[in-house]
Protein backbone atom coordinates (compact mmCIF):
# COMPACT_ATOMS: atom_id res chain seq x y z
CA UNK A 1 0.00 0.00 0.00
CA UNK A 2 1.27 3.47 -0.73
CA UNK A 3 0.34 6.19 2.02
CA UNK A 4 1.00 10.39 1.91
CA UNK A 5 3.33 11.39 4.47
CA UNK A 6 1.29 14.09 6.53
CA UNK A 7 4.47 15.89 6.83
CA UNK A 8 5.87 16.68 3.19
CA UNK A 9 3.43 14.61 0.95
CA UNK A 10 5.68 12.45 -0.22
CA UNK A 11 4.00 9.12 -1.24
CA UNK A 12 5.44 6.57 0.20
CA UNK A 13 5.15 2.41 0.28
CA UNK A 14 4.28 1.45 3.91
CA UNK A 15 3.32 -2.66 3.68
CA UNK A 16 0.15 -4.07 3.69
CA UNK A 17 -1.74 -1.70 6.29
CA UNK A 18 -5.40 -0.95 6.86
CA UNK A 19 -5.20 3.19 6.70
CA UNK A 20 -2.01 3.89 4.99
CA UNK A 21 -2.36 7.84 4.87
CA UNK A 22 -2.20 7.46 8.90
CA UNK A 23 0.62 6.07 9.16
CA UNK A 24 3.23 7.06 6.31
CA UNK A 25 5.49 8.44 8.41
CA UNK A 26 6.38 5.90 9.71
CA UNK A 27 7.81 4.84 6.66
CA UNK A 28 9.12 8.97 5.52
CA UNK A 29 12.42 9.77 6.00
CA UNK A 30 11.93 13.39 5.56
CA UNK A 31 13.00 15.73 8.43
CA UNK A 32 9.59 15.83 10.39
CA UNK A 33 8.48 12.38 10.19
CA UNK A 34 12.01 10.71 11.36
CA UNK A 35 11.48 13.42 14.56
CA UNK A 36 8.06 12.01 15.31
CA UNK A 37 9.59 8.39 14.87
CA UNK A 38 11.94 9.00 17.37
CA UNK A 39 9.50 10.78 19.61
CA UNK A 40 7.23 7.62 18.97
CA UNK A 41 10.64 5.29 19.86
CA UNK A 42 10.50 7.19 23.51
CA UNK A 43 7.02 6.82 24.04
CA UNK A 44 6.85 3.17 23.09
CA UNK A 45 10.21 2.91 25.66
CA UNK A 46 7.80 5.21 28.26
CA UNK A 47 5.21 2.78 27.84
CA UNK A 48 7.61 -0.34 28.59
CA UNK A 49 8.49 1.23 31.87
CA UNK A 50 4.55 2.29 33.09
CA UNK A 51 4.24 -1.29 32.55
CA UNK A 52 6.91 -1.85 34.54
CA UNK A 53 5.92 0.42 37.24
CA UNK A 54 1.90 0.17 37.13
CA UNK A 55 0.73 -2.10 34.80
CA UNK A 56 0.53 -5.92 34.86
CA UNK A 57 4.31 -6.37 35.32
CA UNK A 58 4.74 -4.01 38.71
CA UNK A 59 4.07 -6.57 41.05
CA UNK A 60 7.17 -8.66 39.52
CA UNK A 61 9.41 -5.51 39.39
CA UNK A 62 8.44 -3.33 42.21
CA UNK A 63 6.30 -6.10 44.81
CA UNK A 64 3.90 -3.32 44.02
CA UNK A 65 0.12 -3.76 42.90
CA UNK A 66 -1.00 -2.80 39.70
CA UNK A 67 -3.39 -0.49 39.20
CA UNK A 68 -6.66 -1.62 39.13
CA UNK A 69 -8.49 -0.11 36.60
CA UNK A 70 -8.52 -0.53 32.95
CA UNK A 71 -9.54 3.27 32.22
CA UNK A 72 -7.13 4.33 34.81
CA UNK A 73 -4.04 2.64 33.25
CA UNK A 74 -5.24 4.16 29.72
CA UNK A 75 -5.51 7.48 31.46
CA UNK A 76 -1.31 6.77 32.43
CA UNK A 77 -0.60 5.91 28.99
CA UNK A 78 -2.25 8.83 27.63
CA UNK A 79 -0.22 10.91 29.66
CA UNK A 80 2.76 9.25 28.72
CA UNK A 81 2.06 10.16 24.98
CA UNK A 82 1.40 14.02 25.95
CA UNK A 83 4.44 14.36 27.83
CA UNK A 84 6.11 12.51 25.01
CA UNK A 85 4.78 14.25 22.80
CA UNK A 86 5.49 18.21 24.35
CA UNK A 87 1.77 18.74 25.00
CA UNK A 88 2.24 18.74 28.56
CA UNK A 89 5.17 19.00 30.84
CA UNK A 90 4.02 16.75 33.73
CA UNK A 91 1.16 14.66 34.63
CA UNK A 92 0.49 13.37 38.20
CA UNK A 93 -2.56 10.79 39.34
CA UNK A 94 -3.20 9.98 42.11
CA UNK A 95 -3.94 6.03 42.48
CA UNK A 96 -6.14 4.70 44.89
CA UNK A 97 -3.76 2.86 47.44
CA UNK A 98 -1.23 2.86 45.16
CA UNK A 99 0.68 6.35 45.53
CA UNK A 100 1.12 9.03 42.91
CA UNK A 101 1.74 8.07 39.19
CA UNK A 102 4.34 11.31 38.03
CA UNK A 103 4.66 11.62 33.96
CA UNK A 104 7.15 13.97 33.82
CA UNK A 105 9.67 15.41 30.80
CA UNK A 106 13.25 15.63 31.78
CA UNK A 107 16.08 18.06 31.56
CA UNK A 108 17.38 16.58 28.44
CA UNK A 109 13.67 15.78 27.01
CA UNK A 110 13.25 12.17 28.30
CA UNK A 111 10.40 10.46 29.75
CA UNK A 112 10.30 10.06 32.82
CA UNK A 113 7.71 7.60 34.84
CA UNK A 114 7.81 7.60 38.82
CA UNK A 115 5.71 5.92 41.19
CA UNK A 116 5.61 7.87 44.44
CA UNK A 117 5.05 5.90 47.57
CA UNK A 118 4.39 8.01 50.80
CA UNK A 119 4.93 6.08 53.87
CA UNK A 120 4.60 7.61 57.34
CA UNK A 121 5.11 5.59 60.44
CA UNK A 122 3.36 7.23 63.56
CA UNK A 123 3.43 6.33 67.26
CA UNK A 124 1.53 8.12 69.75
CA UNK A 125 1.84 7.99 73.63
CA UNK A 126 -0.75 9.62 75.29
CA UNK A 127 -1.50 9.96 79.03
ZN1 LIG B 1 7.58 12.79 5.00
Amino acid sequence: MVGICEYCGQAVECGDCAAPDEVAWEFCDCRDARHRQRLQAQIDEALEHLEEIFGERAEEYNHLPPVQHASLYELLRCAVAEVGTGHAASVSVGIPGGGTAVIRAGSKGEIRVSRRMSRVVTAEASI
